[in-house]
């Protein structure tokens, strides 16, 4: 068998519809570029040609970005699929440290950067060539050769066999604070494609927004990958303000939007909101966390409705739909799954649960990922059978409707951007004058959750806030950094010596 890599969803688009504009870069305010099917596949096709001929790309070896969204950002990505290549997507908030440890597990071939982030990567580079035998070559995206025709015949596809084959590896911190890459094969993006379209009936008339940034899956597979698969237009900003969406949404008639809660929540206090147009939009689709109930009135007020979702980036990004019809009898629920996907609910034991008691998620089906580059300890500890542990807990109610309700996993969840606690908590323990630290996740109504780190200092020492956050700035992404510390005596720890989080949380949170 041979399988369509998602390289050649452009090639068939501009076979399909070559004029129809795919993509508008909203590069400022005012100035719009359409990039129509046919340019798309032209410009991918052309660096395609480019990596094979200048780099000697080869297939299954890793090309990196460290860059903002931008039109560059999605030739490489189609253009790497295109011909087996790798794309690794970095997170921009990482600091030096953080990338490195990344690049030095993945060894790409190719750093890709565009100019703001021209230095770290130069940096980066330096790096790598002292501490390991793999230095990537450098190219900016401002170097990218656009579409040329003639380069574009050159590229030479590779042919996918049955969708195996890997074509994004993302990286997540994991519970035990050391980063690993999640391998999302082509077979696995085609389904989530599938997926969404069948589940939330996307068209190839439907224009969506893109800010969600390209390094998580969010901003990548939520709906900007779809999309293309369905032939529909997706509208890049540059700039992912409030008043950029609603501005983006009323200029380009947008048909679905998709954000974290934090987003349309920060839309729906803009004073934008009550006088732009929105009329053209089908629905609004959020996910990452639950989204407050006021954020869905809100919005029902002004006519539009919410379609929920869920999902992880090892998953797929969209497992679980709630059609907008649902939104208000099944507040809080994620809804069910997907039409091609299998939920399980499992006690500690791995045994099922009966409807209405609590347990992990389990997930199956052929939008599962490939596990963790070179991490096949890991791998197997996601994996029980065919099934994959999501690390949610949740429940499901007599109508089949599931609810998540907390997580096995040690992390929280910031304005959308994961946050494993483990690797908060080791950066924090190296501190001189700290004795020991955990962190726990605290509600906060900006930004969903946020860390608050409860810290038992060394005899004698001194330690404010201020200083902990000053020594995590070259240590942790902004994001990470705990926003609340409290400082005691000692941890409570269970007989085998275990910090016990749920006591910290009583104490520090419901009283806090
Ligand atoms: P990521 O891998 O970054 O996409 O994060 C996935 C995690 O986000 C999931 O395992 C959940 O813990 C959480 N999550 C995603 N969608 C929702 C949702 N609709 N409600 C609550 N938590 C969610």
């Amino acid at each position: 068998m041979t399988f369509i890599n998602v390289g050649e969803w452009l090639e068939r688009r501009e076979q399909l519809t070559p004029d129809k504009v795919g993509l508008v870069d909203s590069e400022t305010a005012s100035k719009h570029r359409r990039l129509t099917y046919r340019m798309l596949n032209q410009r991918a096709r052309s660096l395609a040609a480019v990596f094979q001929e200048e780099y000697a790309v080869q297939q299954g070896e890793r090309v990196a970005i460290l860059a903002q969204n931008a039109p560059e950002y999605l030739d490489a990505f189609f253009a790497c699929a295109l011909i087996g290549a790798i794309l690794v997507p970095l997170n921009i908030r990482l600091t030096i440290n953080e990338l490195t440890t990344i690049l030095i597990d993945c060894e790409p071939r190719l750093l890709l950067h565009d100019a703001t982030f021209q230095q770290q990567s130069q940096t980066i580079a330096t790096v790598l060539g002292l501490q390991s035998s793999h230095a990537p070559q450098l190219r900016a995206l401002a170097s990218f050769p656009g579409a040329d025709a003639q380069l574009a015949e050159r590229a030479r596809p590779f042919q996918s066999q049955d969708g195996e084959e890997i074509a994004l590896i993302l990286y997540t911190s994991g519970t035990t604070g050391t980063p690993k890459g999640a391998m999302l094969s082509h077979r696995m993006l085609t389904w989530n494609a599938i997926n969404t379209q069948i589940s939330w009936g996307v068209r190839e008339n439907d224009i969506t927004p893109t800010f969600a940034p390209f390094f998580h899956a969010g901003g990548l597979n939520v709906l900007t990958t779809p999309l293309y698969h369905c032939g529909g237009t997706v509208v890049l900003l540059r700039n992912s303000t409030p008043e950029a969406i609603l501005e983006t949404i009323e200029r380009e008639r947008c048909t679905i939007v998709f954000a974290v809660p934090t987003v349309f929540q920060m839309m729906q206090h803009h004073k934008a909101f009550a006088t732009s147009d929105l009329s053209s939009l089908r629905f609004c689709v959020t996910g990452g966390s639950s989204c407050p109930l006021p954020v869905i009135e809100g919005y029902a007020a002004r006519g539009l409705v919410f379609r929920q979702g869920y999902g992880l980036t090892e998953v797929g990004v969209n497992c679980f739909s709630l059609a907008p019809k649902d939104a208000l009898r099944k507040a809080g629920s994620v809804g069910q799954p997907v039409f091609h996907s299998r939920a399980r609910i499992v006690d500690e034991e791995g045994h099922d649960v009966p409807t209405g008691r609590e347990g992990e998620l389990l997930l199956a089906g052929p939008h599962v990922c490939s596990g963790y580059w070179r991490r096949s300890e890991a791998t197997a500890e996601a994996r029980l059978d065919d099934w994959w542990r999501t690390g949610d807990l949740v429940h499901r109610d007599e109508e089949g409707y599931y609810y998540i309700v907390g997580r096995k996993k040690d992390m929280l969840i910031s304005g959308g951007e994961n946050v494993y606690l483990a690797e908060v908590e080791q950066v924090l323990a190296r501190h001189p004058a700290i004795y020991e630290v955990a962190v726990i996740p605290r509600p906060d109504p900006k930004w969903g959750e946020v860390g608050l780190a409860v810290i038992v200092p060394r005899e004698q020492a001194e330690l404010t806030p201020e200083e902990i956050v000053a020594y995590c700035a070259d240590k942790l992404a902004r994001y990470k950094i705990p926003r609340i510390f409290m400082f005691t005596d000692a941890l409570p720890r269970n007989a085998m010596g275990k910090v016990m989080k749920a006591q910290l949380r009583t104490q520090f949170v419901t009283e806090g």
